[in-house]
């Protein structure tokens, strides 16, 4: 293949339809006929990364590999594809105007005015061009956030369209839009479509694929009048049903030939089918597991479950590989304070699972999930602040340390069991600015982790700025809690364990970044099949 084929997809209609399961399917899609794909997100906010977002406004804030946080959505695109995405993967408008910002002040306009055309679309098209630019990928399929017709996305479409213009034959969009069916007429409705395709005309933007979302099946009287007015061939009318799983919209796009209509557009063979036996594989696993097990997450932002996006999905995927239905009780933090609250919200639970976060809201009640597991033997994984908890309780409960606390909790406390990095205390800028991204851990031979992950060394994704105290490492270990990985630079400790206890794990890295359809995470695994097991004991 000669040239880099790019992919634009935008949304209309409504936020929400699903941009990024889409994007993801159609490079799925395109993965499976042996290409290779990546895609990547433009998003029209001013934060430089959603970094310093509160959950509740963006979901989760997903971690590459080199460290960048970024939006949700990148996730998806990792999980669909087992293909590490990077800082290049998303940009947005505070980014671009960043870069934009500092030319200007380095000279590199003298003379001119600084414009958002051409100054800022240019600068986004060199960013849209970037990965292409590597050689790595035969297809670069581009999300851009936000819904058409949005003030602030005007730039990115103005992109686009010069994209067009500049390789007609190596570029198109695929617009994925809603149609909506009004009950009181009992009919779907194409005109909130025609509306939003007219928007991008209006902009010079002539979508070459609809991807309709409907409730109901579309029909070919739709399809037609959907292409008469929106002036696109009737083929391209897609239909996009709800389905029962993100994962099964491959599948769904697979047979409206999705991947197929992209191929011709850009001029490549289309005969030949898409291999997609894995994926089949895995949603019948998914359909027809033959276990079920409830997991209790704990966390404080339990209300929007986009805040912890990663870990569901993780489940997702151990839940197939165990063959076992995993459903997910979302436990409010500040609501499991009284020991008997504890003991109603808790006791069904097969494994217990203390969610990441940040802050004091809601922390005490984390204490008392962890302490449940742990006396009651309940599996329990602890991830990031969820392993934090674990330090903490175990220092008051078990080895006396009454005080014991982290310093984000109490800067004060006697025992600052989890205590800010050195290299941390200087740090007074929020942004970017926490241990984030890959790092190596080196793990104890005979461990519960080496055993799982059947290695001496791994790598995991970080977004911490605190640490255990490595000064209070012989307490621990003395007192029954093991330290079972170490930065093998640093020593830092990135696990804990208690292997008087059938499976208490805690990491203070992030396993649910990496956790794929293809490869779900080995520690997500391991413990949905300790939660089987309890199960099985504790009917
Ligand atoms: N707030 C904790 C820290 O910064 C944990 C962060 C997290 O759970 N991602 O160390």
């Amino acid at each position: 293949m000669s040239a880099t084929k790019y992919i634009f997809v935008t949304g209309g209609v409504s936020s929400s339809l699903g941009k990024g399961i889409i994007s993801a399917s159609l490079a799925t899609l395109l993965q499976s006929r042996g290409y290779s794909v990546t895609i990547q997100k433009f998003d029209p906010y001013i934060n430089i990364d959603p970094g310093t977002l509160n959950p509740y406004e963006h979901g989760e804030c997903y971690v590459t590999n080199d460290g960048a946080e970024t939006d949700l959505d990148l996730g998806h695109y990792e999980r669909f594809l087992n293909r590490p995405t990077s800082q290049e993967n998303n940009v947005t408008t505070g980014r671009i105007y960043q870069s934009v910002i500092d030319k200007e002040r380095r000279g590199d306009y003298l003379g001119k005015t600084v414009q958002v055309i051409p100054h800022i679309t240019d600068e986004i098209k060199r960013r849209m061009k970037l990965l292409g630019q590597t050689g790595e990928f035969e297809f670069i399929i581009t999300e851009i956030g936000g819904t058409v017709g949005d003030i602030e996305a005007l730039p990115y479409i103005e992109a686009v369209r010069q994209f067009k213009w500049e390789m007609p034959d190596d570029c198109m969009v695929v617009h994925l839009t809603l149609i909506p069916f009004l009950a009181a007429a009992g009919e779907l409705k194409t005109k909130p479509t025609q509306h939003s395709v007219k928007l991008l005309q209006e902009s010079g933007v002539q979508p070459d694929v609809l991807v309709c979302r409907s409730e109901y099946p579309i029909g070919d009287d739709i399809k037609r009048k959907l292409a008469l007015f929106c002036n696109v061939k009737k083929e391209s009318v897609v239909e996009s049903l709800d389905a029962e799983s993100i994962y099964a919209v491959p599948m769904l796009m697979r047979n409206e030939k999705l991947d197929e209509i992209v191929l011709k557009r850009l001029n490549l063979p289309a005969d030949g089918k898409a291999d997609l036996s894995r994926w089949k594989d895995f949603l019948y696993k998914l359909r027809y597991p033959s276990t079920e097990v409830k997991i209790g997450l704990i966390g404080k932002y339990v209300e929007l479950r986009d805040a912890y996006k990663s870990i569901a999905e993780a489940f997702i995927h151990a839940g197939a590989a165990n063959d076992c239905k995993v459903s997910i009780d979302w436990i409010h933090s500040e609501s499991i304070l009284t020991p008997e609250d504890v003991k109603k919200k808790l006791e069904d639970l097969d494994g217990i699972l203390v969610a990441p976060g940040f802050g004091e809201r809601g922390f005490e009640g984390k204490l008392q999930a962890v302490q449940f597991a742990r006396e009651n033997n309940i599996p329990f994984f602890g991830i990031c602040l969820g392993m934090q908890c674990a330090v903490i309780e175990y220092g008051r409960n078990v080895l006396g340390l009454k005080d014991a606390n982290s310093a984000e909790i109490n800067p004060k406390t006697k025992h600052p069991v989890i205590d800010l990095m050195e290299s941390q205390k200087n740090v007074t800028e929020k942004g970017g600015t926490m241990r984030l991204g890959a790092y190596a851990c080196d793990l104890v031979e005979n461990s519960l982790a080496q055993r799982i992950y059947r290695r001496k060394s791994i790598s995991e994704r970080h977004r911490h700025r605190f640490e255990f105290n490595n000064k209070y490492l012989e307490k621990y270990e003395a007192g029954g809690m093991k330290a079972t990985g170490f930065n093998p630079d640093t020593g830092l400790v990135e696990i804990i364990e208690i292997p008087d206890h059938p499976w208490f794990l805690g990491a203070q890295f992030h396993p649910e970044y990496k956790s794929t359809v293809t490869n779900p995470h080995p520690l997500f695994i391991s413990f949905i099949a300790a939660a089987i097991e309890f199960s099985k004991k504790n009917p």
